[in-house]
């Protein structure tokens, strides 16, 4: 199984090229903040819950996020890999992946980290705000928070892959194209 953890701050582009990665690979797309989205749409209690945390830029508790990852990784039949979207966030989401897919008899192949600096993500994340109807894409603040929350709390799980030689950086500056280029071709060198 080809199993990839698509990395980056808020704004880095995980989203876009995670639709790139899945149609050339065939794999699953699970992002959390995606599922977490249908949930509140549809009015859920994990969506009622969820929202609170959202709403203000904060992660959603990791017993949590973790039991709903688990239930969408283990409802899928015969998968030929994962592309992991916005999890993990913490450290004890990364020890939790590694449970998880260890008793599938698999384990994470790679972390690909899109690098985007600061103030490219701010304008990226207000352009998305015209588009998205996202509350947390449309409040300053709230961006602020998240890329707070990113660089204390997310940022340090690169260490986790990074100490297992599973981390590779990739540049997430440039055209949408480009950037899909770096991503294959780092795939294609595992
Ligand atoms: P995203 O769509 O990945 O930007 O996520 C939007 C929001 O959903 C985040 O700001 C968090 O509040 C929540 N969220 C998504 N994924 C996770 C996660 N793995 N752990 C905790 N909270 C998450």
């Amino acid at each position: 199984m080809l199993n990839i953890i698509l990395f980056g701050p808020p704004g880095a582009g995980k989203g876009t090229q995670s639709e790139r990665l899945i149609d050339k690979y065939g794999l699953i797309h699970l992002s959390t903040g995606d599922i977490f989205r249908a949930n509140i749409k549809g009015e859920t209690e994990l969506g009622v819950l969820a929202k609170n945390y959202m709403d203000k830029g904060q992660l959603v508790p990791d017993a949590v996020t973790i039991k709903m990852l688990r239930s969408e990784v283990e409802k899928q039949e015969n998968p030929k890999g994962f592309i992991f979207d916005g999890f993990p966030r913490t450290n004890a989401q990364a020890a939790a992946l590694d449970e998880l897919l260890k008793n599938l008899q698999t384990s994470i192949s790679v972390m690909l980290a899109l690098e985007v600096e600061e103030n490219e993500l701010k304008v990226r994340l207000k352009k998305r705000a015209e588009v998205s109807g996202r509350a947390d894409d449309a409040n300053p603040e709230v961006i602020e928070n998240r890329i707070r929350v990113y660089n204390q709390e997310t940022s340090p799980v690169k260490n986790y892959y990074q100490e297992q030689n599973k981390f590779i950086g990739i540049n997430g500056l440039g055209s949408i194209d480009e950037i899909t280029e770096r991503l294959f071709s780092a795939i294609n060198k595992i």
